[in-house]
């Protein structure tokens, strides 16, 4: 039994005629214009493509490929994030010494900022119209 949607060619050629539109379509060129008169005369719909075009262009691997990259990526902060609360622990395990210099928490703080100011002076001599 053959359906209407076969075509004036029949079923076997709207096939291929289906498959070089996907391709096509796959390769980024013009296809609606170019392919318009073979989809027309096989009855073949523009939905229909874009259908088949959307389902090929979603591979399993580039799917695990997004995955792994994402993956490693969250992997590498994990690992980054662990190595600097290891270290803070250290550090907070240094008592106050009274003796410059001291790394306590609360002097490391303090010397933290006293550098993040510098650094901005140091900015502002460098670049004397930078806040004009
Ligand atoms: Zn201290």
């Amino acid at each position: 039994m053959r359906q209407d949607s076969a075509g004036a060619y029949g079923a076997g050629v709207r096939r291929q005629v289906f498959e070089v539109v996907v391709r096509q379509a796959l390769v980024g060129a013009p296809w609606q214009q170019i392919c318009r008169g073979q989809m027309l005369a096989n009855a073949i719909s523009e939905d229909e493509i874009e259908q088949e075009v959307n389902r090929r262009k979603r591979p399993e691997e580039s799917k695990s490929a997004a995955v792994s990259t994402e993956q490693s990526i969250q992997t590498a902060r994990k690992d980054y994030s662990q190595f600097q609360a290891a270290v803070d622990a250290a550090l907070d395990q240094i008592a106050h010494s009274q003796v410059s210099p001291c790394a306590c928490t609360k002097c490391r703080s303090a010397v933290s900022v006293i550098l993040k100011n510098t650094a901005v002076e140091v900015q502002k001599t460098l670049h004397p119209f930078a806040n004009a």
